[in-house]
């Protein structure tokens, strides 16, 4: 992101919801975004998936610029090459495990590879589930699911806004640890964010936000490392 800045409204209401953000993510790195309610974190991961466009500055994704597609070529690279966890999974119920992980690839038209369905379903570990319903499945197996979904086009990078904000903490370390494993051992490239200390503390760096403006930095982060740095920064 070069010199991002999202304003909304305007006059009096105006909102600058991002101010002025440049930040590189490199790939096979695995990024905790936090900060207050309101610090723009949410506006943050949107402008970086082309689900938002800024009001100034540029996006960059891998050699694509986002800000000089038209919406039908942005539907198409979010599509294809960002992949997205959400707190609630946003499965579809009357879908089996197998046609909710190749939901986008149907969407895109094209036929799954099949080495590399069985490498992400096994790496998921739902390999002895694909003819189930997401009703017949616990939440941390249908976060799995919503995780496999979200690799089965390989994509570029994973989005995941508050990915075990419904998952109890030892269900909710179990996706962490699956998403880390995805970047060190896949060489997959995976930006979340969060609200909690313990869930950033599995990623490579943690980026505060703090009033739409980057506030720092951590590298190799602990919990208690962010939990200090946490009220450092204001009202959570
Ligand atoms: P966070 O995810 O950290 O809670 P957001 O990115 O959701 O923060 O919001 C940052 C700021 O932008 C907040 O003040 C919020 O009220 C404002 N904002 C977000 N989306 C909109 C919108 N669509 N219209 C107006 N204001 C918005």
């Amino acid at each position: 992101m070069e010199s991002v800045s999202r304003v909304y409204g305007g006059g009096s209401g105006m909102v600058r919801a991002l101010d002025n953000v440049s930040i590189t993510l490199n790939r096979r790195t695995f990024t905790a975004v936090m900060g207050p309610s309101g610090s723009g974190k949410s506006t943050f991961l949107h402008c970086a998936a082309g689900l938002d466009t800024p009001t100034s500055g540029r996006v960059w994704l891998g050699d694509k610029e986002l800000s000089r597609l038209g919406e039908t070529a942005l539907t198409k690279l979010r599509r294809q090459r960002v992949g997205f966890v959400f707190q609630a999974y946003n499965l579809l119920p009357s879908l089996s495990v197998l046609d909710n992980i190749t939901l986008p690839l149907r969407l895109a038209g094209s036929r799954p590879d099949q080495a590399w369905l069985s490498e992400v379903v096994g790496r998921v570990g739902l390999a002895g589930r694909l003819d189930h319903l997401p009703s017949q499945l616990s939440g941390g197996q249908q976060q799995r699911v919503a995780i496999a979904r979200a690799l089965v086009t390989r994509p570029e990078v994973v989005l995941a806004d508050e990915p075990t904000g419904a998952l109890d903490s030892r269900t909710g370390r179990q996706v962490l640890e699956l998403l880390r494993d995805l970047v060190d051992s896949m060489g997959q490239t995976v930006l979340m964010v969060t609200h909690d200390p313990v869930s950033a503390s599995y990623a490579h760096q943690v980026v505060f936000l703090a009033d739409g403006r980057l506030a720092g930095s951590l590298e190799s982060p602990t919990p208690k490392t962010v939990a200090e740095r946490m009220t450092r920064l204001g009202e959570w």
